[in-house]
């Protein structure tokens, strides 16, 4: 499967901003990466989003609730996120297990909403700083594995993304050797639970990936993309780190 580098606004983002998702259209456009992409801009700016990127660039929700409608204000379902034009949805970023207090099992009933919805899931999962001090990252990551990602997760509809918590907006990251350690678990896990699936879906990782680190971090076993916060806000930089995806055997 391609990589797949996907680009997280987060809460960033007005009109404005549109015009970073044209430029980026235009480029591809005029030369198609060798990534797949895909934008994840604030709810407010999905319709026209999909607009600026004329089928070129897919683009996602940043969350979605389990339920497809019902009396739960300021939520958005899945089902909205797909008539918006999104075709995929990031659930279980830290920042929503962090203050939205979201539950495994939580982000497993969004991964499956999502599907139920036709939208690819991308699934997070990443220790805090202490957990990795106190040598329990690998076991943390391993226990999100198990309640956040659904039975019958399919590869094309799934990718994982390995977050450590204190590497997102940091500018830390975990060395390279880090890296392919856990994403060797990681795959391990998904082998574990989904078999074949688990063989095929893509691990993101995330957290200060930049234009400096792109290539060393893409170039990792195990490594199927990125999911990109702070550098995927101007298209100068988001398109410095898909530029240079490596061809992998
Ligand atoms: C993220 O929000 O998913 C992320 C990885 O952020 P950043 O790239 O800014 O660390």
């Amino acid at each position: 499967m391609r990589a797949l580098i996907a680009g997280n606004w987060k809460m960033n983002g007005t009109s404005a901003a549109l015009a970073e998702i044209a430029a980026l259209a235009a480029q591809v456009g005029a030369k198609p990466p060798a990534a797949e992409l895909l934008i994840c801009p604030p709810a407010t700016l999905l319709t026209r989003a999909v607009e600026a990127a004329a089928g070129r660039i897919p683009i996602g929700g940043q969350d979605c609730r389990a339920e497809a409608s019902g009396a739960f204000t300021g939520d958005i379902s899945a089902e909205m996120l797909k008539d918006a034009g999104a075709s995929a949805v990031i659930v279980g970023h830290s920042e929503r297990r962090q203050y939205h207090g979201e539950t495994d099992a939580q982000v497993a009933a969004k991964a499956a909403a999502a599907y139920r919805a036709g939208l690819t899931a991308i699934i997070c999962v990443g220790e805090s700083e202490a957990e990795r001090d106190a040598g329990r990252a690998l076991a943390v990551v391993g226990t999100q594995i198990a309640g956040s990602v659904p039975e019958g997760a399919r590869a094309a509809a799934t990718a994982v993304a390995y977050e450590p918590i204190w590497a997102i907006g940091t500018g830390r990251t975990p060395t390279l050797g880090e890296i392919a350690e856990m994403h060797a678990h990681i795959r391990a896990a998904l082998k574990a639970r989904l078999g074949a699936e688990g063989a095929g879906l893509r691990i993101l990782y995330g957290g200060s990936v930049k234009p400096s680190n792109a290539a060393e971090i893409l170039a990792v076993a195990e490594v199927g993309g990125a999911l990109v916060g702070g550098a995927s806000l101007k298209a100068s930089d988001f398109s410095l780190i898909f530029s240079v995806v490596p061809s992998k055997a």
